[in-house]
């Protein structure tokens, strides 16, 4: 049979639904949703129909299908469970001339309804002749691709534009949230940090400004201000720009500055959290932050600013110091000498979740020495804390480089 697809507008118009059972009620909410004026017509009724009507949101005649319902219809919806009602139904349909979707039988029926999924603006609309089932399945795996950014979301007609923050993750790219890639799927922009996991930009169109913050500590290709402007700028004509950052955007990000100058500039601005790597890192490190009986909890702070460790030294807390390679020697010599016992385990694990990690082990009495004689460097986190004795899986193309106190 050939068929003729079509998408309609029923906002306001006269929808009738016959039968108030199960069927009934899964095609009521779609109805309602795309704003239908819907009467529903039937001596029994289902409990999700009969609160809808009780909302407001529908009409509800409790009584038998009658001739002459049928007027001023534009659409009608068959689902009595008796198949005498449906046919007379339908009947009564095709002498108005308003088309009728049968439940009873679809090969009698003049319409169907197919699977629906709508994503960003998107309507996936799948049928199958005599299927339905597989038109689901169909419709279930395309929304899905949809979600996770593998399909080309990207929209080729310019409309308002955006800003997103996207946390990254730890650097891997299978560790950014569905989410997360179904954004830097829609990006026109994306402005992306060195930590951020870069992979991904390889499977975005060409035509896709990719622009390198370069925020290294020594090099800034890219200032704040200047990252802020272009955020501003790209958005404000009416592209989707995406902020690519590595971790949460909110953890050492400075990725509240930005979401603060987009909404000084009025440019709508949403944030995507991420996984940071200050729990990343000791994870993939097979370090729990907190573990029962050894760490209550954990502190998060950068090396850049070393302040009261006496306090922090203090809390019995696992400590995760970022950016802190190069002051290494002050936080562990100013823990000791807060009273912070010399043999506390101390793990160093650089370039996490990637091919390259690499995990160096000591104590806060060693760790410098063996950091400096391993080389190691940036990126990396420092973990501080009894934690780090608690043996976990490591993964297979992990070094681990054991230095004996
Ligand atoms: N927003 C990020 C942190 C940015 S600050 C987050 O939530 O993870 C940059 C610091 O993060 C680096 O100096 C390093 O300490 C840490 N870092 C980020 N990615 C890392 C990785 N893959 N391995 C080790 N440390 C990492």
């Amino acid at each position: 049979m050939s068929t003729y697809p079509l998408s309609l507008n029923v906002t306001g118009k006269r929808v009738i639904v016959v039968g108030a059972g199960t069927v009934a009620a899964r095609r009521i909410p779609g109805l309602v949703h795309a704003g239908a004026h819907v009467i529903v017509v039937a001596d029994s009724v289902h409990d999700e129909i009969r609160a809808l009507a009780e909302a407001g949101r529908i009409t509800l005649l409790e009584r038998r299908y009658a001739e002459g319902d049928l007027v001023g219809a534009w659409l009608v919806h068959s689902a009595t469970g008796d198949p005498d009602v449906d046919a007379l139904v339908a009947d009564h349909a095709f002498e108005e001339r308003v088309w009728c979707v049968r439940a009873d039988d679809a090969a009698a029926s003049e319409a169907w309804t197919p699977a629906v999924a709508r994503v960003d603006e998107i309507t996936v609309s799948v049928t199958s002749d005599a299927d339905p089932r597989r038109a689901m399945a169909i419709r279930d795996a395309v929304r899905d691709q949809l979600l996770e950014g593998r399909l080309p979301i990207r929209r080729r007609r310019p409309s308002s534009g955006a800003v997103v923050l996207i946390g990254g993750g730890p650097g891997d790219p299978d560790l950014i949230t569905v989410r997360g890639r179904r954004e830097l799927a829609r990006a026109d922009v994306v402005i992306y940090d060195r930590l951020a996991p870069t992979q991904l930009l390889a499977e975005l169109d060409a035509d896709v400004e990719l622009i390198d913050a370069g925020k290294s500590p020594s090099q800034h290709t890219l200032t704040q201000d200047e990252i802020n402007a272009l955020l501003v700028e790209r958005a404000g004509n009416g592209l989707r720009v995406v902020r690519l950052k590595g971790g949460d955007p909110f953890v050492f990000g400075r990725g509240s500055e930005e979401v603060q100058a987009c909404v000084a500039a009025g440019i709508p601005v949403e944030v995507v959290p991420g996984i940071s790597s200050a729990t990343a890192a000791p994870a993939s490190a097979g370090i729990p932050v907190t573990h029962r009986g050894l760490s209550t909890g954990y502190a998060v702070i950068t090396g850049h600013e070393l302040r009261d460790l006496d306090a922090l030294a203090r809390l019995d807390l696992t400590l995760v110091v970022l950016m802190g390679v190069a002051t290494m020697p002050d936080l562990v010599d100013g823990l000791m000498a807060a009273g912070r016992d010399r043999d506390t385990p101390v793990a160093i694990i650089e370039r996490a979740s990637t091919v390259d990690q690499r995990i160096t082990v000591g104590t806060l009495a060693t760790i410098a020495a063996s950091a400096a004689q391993a080389g190691v460097a940036n990126p990396a986190v420092i973990v501080v804390g009894d934690v780090v004795s608690v043996p976990q899986l490591l993964s297979a193309h992990t070094d681990r480089i054991e230095v004996p106190a």
